[in-house]
């Protein structure tokens, strides 16, 4: 007998045919796809302990954002309309520099939540400094009951670009503490809570790691069969720094240093150039689009239909609190659906179905977790969420991918499944207690502004 049947729903199933089933069903048992399809068929086929009618719902596989920062959420709105420079210098990192574990963990949980809650079912975290409490965050993740690469920062120098010493005390650390750190993690959690922990290494952004520092990261990569996660080429600057120092395109500089291959995301790659596209085709990285960010941020356009149109695989992220400043990939697929239209003054680049092909098949290629998520197949892990379209903003439905990414947005998810178990029914999330997550983070958001003596408030008078 099965555990869980998901019946009369538009499945939306991600497969190699993009098949969309109508009076669709899903059935799972223990942390697996068992059968798909219509739901007639699938009943007599199965008997399940429990049924959720999905009447005038979407199921579609849950969404893989591939470039989050935990430990962000507790800083959301701490630099917003600033330059990038005082806002990385002033703001974000100092603040993330006065962190403890206690901040660290609650920051996770607050963004996994949100998360969640807007159908997220699996992220990447990019760079988990050590004071943040790299074994708490990992508990949470177990406990929240999401999917999650933990990757631990790894830097040898304290240097961003061509700044020697840009990166604050709070933040500095050092190349062998850092490598010893990402490896005892790598030890204690990789392959934990039934496979859905992976911990990752996190590469510092060039400038921040010495070359041979990098081929160390890529060698020790190997030898533990696990991924690397860098931001490249976010800003100008650092090309043009690449260009000066190594006379080198970032892919060049990456290919240099042995960060290459089919186990590394490069987050944003707004800069990175034409040239550089065969070496990610050929080497099988993924470039993480992050548009929300890049827009705050004015860092530019990302090359993405380009990139995509090299055969580059290419996935979707949210970023952090202060860059974007939710987590909602929902409203993350309408942004990068929308900007390269403009840009390329071309309605028809980047269609909704190519955008949530990046949110979720590209997103699985791009982890270890690939051919296990991403769609809903017989055998696949069943990381799932129910999309509620019988809403006023959400009908009618003509093409239900298209109300997806350019109608809906987080808060439309109504149910989440990760690993086979249900993780938020009816907007309640059964792992943890929100309400008190919530009421926590409204409050320790402020004290940490108050370590520093900053006193971020309304531009308009407060009465
Ligand atoms: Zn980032």
């Amino acid at each position: 007998m099965a555990d869980l049947i998901l019946k009369n729903a538009t499945v939306v199933t991600m497969n190699r045919r993009r098949e969309i089933i109508q009076d669709g069903a899903v059935v799972v048992e223990g942390n697996r796809i068992i059968e798909v399809g219509k739901t007639k068929k699938v009943k007599s086929l199965h008997r399940t302990d429990l049924e959720i009618d999905c009447s005038e719902k979407l199921v579609l596989p849950g969404l893989i954002d591939c470039h989050v920062h935990l430990a962000q959420a507790l800083i959301r709105g701490c630099a917003d309309d600033l330059a990038l420079i005082p806002w990385l210098k002033e703001r974000v990192l100092p603040l993330q520099g006065t962190y403890t574990s206690k901040e660290g963990e609650l920051s996770a949980k607050l963004c996994c939540l949100e998360m969640i809650k807007s159908g997220t079912t699996t992220f990447v975290e990019s760079l988990l400094h050590w004071r943040y409490g790299f074994d708490e965050i990992a508990k949470v993740v177990e406990k929240i009951g999401i999917r999650g690469v933990l990757s631990k920062s790894l830097m040898n120098t304290p240097g961003y670009a061509d700044q020697k010493n840009a990166i604050p005390e709070g933040m500095v650390e050092d190349g062998e503490t850092t490598l010893k750190q990402t490896i005892g993690m790598i030890k204690r959690w990789h392959g934990k809570a039934n496979d859905r922990i992976h911990v990752w290494f996190g590469a510092r952004t060039p400038g921040a790691c010495t070359v041979d520092f990098y081929r160390e990261i890529s060698e020790r990569a190997k030898e533990y069969k696990t991924g690397i996660t860098i931001h490249l080429g976010e800003v100008k600057k650092d090309i043009e720094y690449l260009r000066r120092e190594f006379g080198m395109t970032p892919m060049e500089f990456m290919r240099h240093c042995g960060i290459v291959g089919p186990h590394v995301i490069y987050a944003h790659g707004v800069w990175i150039p034409p040239e550089d596209f065969k070496i990610l085709r050929e080497t099988g990285g993924t470039v993480c689009h992050c548009p929300a960010s890049n827009l705050k941020l004015a860092s530019g356009f990302a090359p993405i239909p380009e990139m995509l149109n090299a055969g580059v695989n290419v996935a979707l992220g949210c970023d952090g609190g202060p860059s974007n400043n939710c987590y909602d990939m929902i409203r993350e697929m309408k942004l990068a659906a929308l900007i390269h239209k403009a840009r390329l003054l071309d309605p028809e680049v980047l269609p909704a179905e190519t955008v949530l092909e990046m949110a979720t098949r590209n997103g699985a290629d791009a982890t270890l977790w690939r051919n296990k998520i991403g769609s809903i197949e017989k055998g696949k892990i069943a990381d799932l969420i129910v999309i509620d379209l019988h809403k006023p903003h959400l009908v009618p439905v003509r093409n239900p991918v298209s109300n997806l990414v350019y109608a809906a947005n987080g808060s439309d998810v109504e149910t989440v499944i990760i690993d086979g178990k249900i993780v938020m029914k009816n907007r309640r999330i059964t792992s943890i207690n929100e309400e008190e997550v919530v009421q926590e983070a409204m409050k320790a958001g402020l004290e940490i502004d108050k370590k520093l003596g900053l006193n971020i408030k309304s531009r308009w008078p407060l009465k």
